[in-house]
């Protein structure tokens, strides 16, 4: 008889992340042969810069190679310290920060160090998928609040005031938002901010990993920055990733109260340690160095999300807002559910739509329920646009042919 291991508790709370599943299916349809276009994967197409390659290439030549300390070297945690003030008007101590190998685990060592059975975690929804499966390794519990196209898939005040329950530790904020792209204005946030001051217990996780990617000139803001009386429990977290085309080194970084970056540092000292020592080299050169290029993305993405939400509010039975940020979209396809596709095949619901296309058309999207708002999809436009161009034309055909 095989023997089979029996998975912790933990473990057996926790979905697969659906959006490395399917890029990780597009991937191998494509080692196939097939000719698959992968619209799933949140990374931008474009290179790291040269000037961050060649500070990572420097860091292995002058033997910047051994371990760190657990959350970061001091050089990195300097360099997050003046991001903070230089651009979000906030002033934090080294000592506050945190640096870990990518956002996930910037989220990951936190709720690690402060969550215990039953605390609630309030996610608005639609969210990135790791949220909610994060709080659940951690112990805690994801209260999930629904927000509709209707609201831009924003929270309301008066939503975020009737999920918070004397259980409710965390607030997670995202914006712009994985993945609608949704981003608060400074108005909205401080809307939100005037609930959370009545509610002095609850703390507040903000994911700004995707600040410099906003379009149309919006003006980016964190409610740390918007609301000063919730700067001593607000977590800001950001990181290399998204900006400066960097998934891969994997840095994500924070800052917060000392009391709780000691205790994520704990977390790592008996865990992970150190982010890789030469990311964070790189990650120092990201943030220090010239900011020249991210004109040129945004500009690029901006053009790229016209270019999508155009082409996919033409098309037969999608809806889909403008976002302010990131690089997603994210239409419904409420109306095409219980349409059948030419193959016989009943679009049941938005994970058959992303499963039908993906088969027939071969394009790879996130189906909406993984974010916690079915009869909706994700689509990732960090791709050039000759690829966007043909996928529309893909998910153009595929619609009109259901009856
Ligand atoms: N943040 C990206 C996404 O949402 C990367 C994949 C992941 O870690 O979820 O697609």
């Amino acid at each position: 008889m095989v023997a089979d291991i029996q998975l912790s508790d933990a473990i057996s709370r926790v979905k697969p992340s659906a959006t490395i599943a399917v890029t990780t299916k597009a991937n191998e349809m494509k080692r196939q042969g097939l000719d698959v276009i992968g619209l799933g994967a949140g990374e931008p197409d474009f290179d790291t810069p040269e000037n961050i390659k060649d500070a990572a290439i420097r860091a292995i030549r002058e033997g910047k190679t051994k371990y760190t300390p657990s959350d970061g070297i001091p050089e990195l945690k300097e360099a997050i310290c003046a991001k903070f003030a230089r651009e979000n008007a906030l002033s934090y101590k080294p000592s506050q920060v945190n640096v870990s190998p990518g956002g996930k685990a910037v989220l990951f060592n936190a709720f690690m160090a402060t969550l215990n059975g039953g605390d609630e975690v309030v996610i608005p929804a639609p969210y990135w998928v790791s949220y909610p499966e994060m709080v659940l390794l951690a112990g805690g519990t994801p209260v999930t609040v629904s927000c509709g196209p209707n609201a831009n898939y924003k929270l309301l005040p008066e939503q975020l005031d009737a999920a918070i329950t004397p259980r409710t530790k965390w607030l997670i904020l995202n914006s712009p938002s994985n993945p609608t792209g949704a981003a608060y204005t400074r108005a909205e946030l401080k809307a939100l901010a005037d609930v959370l001051v009545r509610h002095p217990h609850v703390w507040i996780l903000t994911d700004d990993m995707y600040e410099h990617l906003v379009y149309d000139g919006f003006e980016y803001s964190t409610i740390a920055q918007v609301e000063p009386a919730l700067y001593d429990r607000t977590l800001t977290m950001n990181g290399v990733s998204k900006a400066y085309a960097m998934t891969g080194w994997r840095i994500g970084y924070a800052a917060g109260p000392e009391k709780l970056i000691g205790a994520m540092r704990k977390v790592m000292d008996q865990s992970t340690s150190n982010p890789c020592s030469i990311s964070q080299w790189a990650s120092v050169e990201a943030l220090n160095g010239t900011q020249d290029f991210l004109p040129g993305f945004r500009a690029a993405y901006q053009a790229r999300r016209n270019m999508m939400v155009e082409g996919l509010n033409k098309t037969v039975g999608l809806h889909c807002p403008k976002p302010e940020g990131a690089f997603y979209v994210y239409p419904s396809c409420a109306s095409l559910i219980g349409k059948t596709a030419p193959s016989g095949v009943v679009i049941a619901d938005d994970k058959t739509f992303a499963s039908e296309l993906l088969e027939s058309e071969k394009v790879a999207l996130v189906f909406g329920e993984a974010f916690g708002l079915p009869g909706t999809f994700r689509i990732s436009y960090a791709t050039s646009d000759a690829v966007l161009k043909e996928a529309l034309v893909r998910i153009q055909r595929f619609c009109a042919a259901l009856s």
